[in-house]
């Protein structure tokens, strides 16, 4: 199974489940999160989800390299924003298939009803920091790192464009022109992450804080989470991400058509290597 559920209490656990390929996400994994989190939110005795990565690693990104890497299959889509890319070709294509499974899934699970929190070990790379900004809260272990280097193939950032907002313009800038690895301790200092604890805490610290917050009315967290997310959308964050979401597909194109393919023909081993 790449995702696997539990319930702790109060507490559903979401658990990203590729430990081998440090949980790169295709989209079998991104639909099988979405029906973890319908879970969790249909399950009147859950008060709070926790989402997690099997191994050493949260999450190295999107899948851009497994043999189990499926960007040509279709799935029963459930942002349902825009229409079936698998029969399409070109940007239509790749327009299609990324409202769907990156920016319009995500956009759903920001908007879950209940609190989520991002239990973060390892990298937190790329695709991976859409799915730990996502969560409400993000507690990181001290050898926790974040990295969005796809500027390296001449894209502005992965397709959840919420750099500006969860860091700050200044160090969104810094974060995405150096595509530097930033630890978890900077991270912190950047806004970024709630608590920063040595990874034989992590779990403990994640689960007391859950277990706190679930003690509080189950409403009230829904509309008090809903509060935050209508002001940081005040602030800009839907409407610019929808804006840059067109700049992303600018540079997939002009990638499609001056180099190898829409990532500049780089893979996740060139990736890994450069970073
Ligand atoms: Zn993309």
């Amino acid at each position: 199974m790449t995702v696997s559920y539990e319930r702790r209490g109060a507490t559903a656990v979401v658990t990203m489940n590729r430990p081998k390929y440090r949980n790169a996400q295709n989209s079998a994994m991104t639909y099988a999160l979405d029906d973890a989190f319908r879970r969790a939110v249909e399950d009147d005795e859950v008060g709070v989800i926790v989402l997690a990565g099997s191994g050493d690693h949260f999450s190295a990104g999107h899948d851009i390299g497994t043999p189990e890497r499926d960007v040509d299959q279709s799935f029963d889509r459930r942002a349902v924003v825009w229409w079936d890319h698998t029969t399409r070709s070109g940007g239509d294509q790749r327009f299609a298939r990324e409202s769907e499974v990156y920016l319009g899934m995500c956009r759903r699970w920001r908007e879950l009803p209940k609190p989520m929190i991002a239990m973060v070990q390892g990298a937190c790379i790329a695709g991976g920091l859409m799915l730990a900004w996502c969560a409400d809260l993000v507690v990181a272990c001290e050898d926790a790192f974040f990295a969005d280097p796809v500027v390296r193939m001449g894209i502005p950032g992965v397709e959840y464009f919420a750099h500006p907002w969860v860091m700050g313009p200044r160090f969104a800038k810094e974060f995405l022109f150096t595509g530097e690895r930033i630890p978890a301790a900077r991270a912190k200092e950047w806004g970024m992450v709630n608590r920063v604890v040595p990874r034989d805490e992590l779990e403990a610290e994640t689960f007391t804080l859950a277990d706190r917050i679930a003690t509080m009315p189950q409403f009230g967290l829904a509309l008090t989470k809903k509060a935050v997310n209508q002001a940081e959308d005040l602030m800009g964050m839907r409407s610019g991400m929808d804006s840059v979401f067109g700049l992303h597909h600018l540079a997939h194109a002009h990638n499609a058509e001056v180099s190898k393919d829409s990532l500049a023909g780089q893979d996740a081993r060139s990736m890994r290597d450069e970073s």
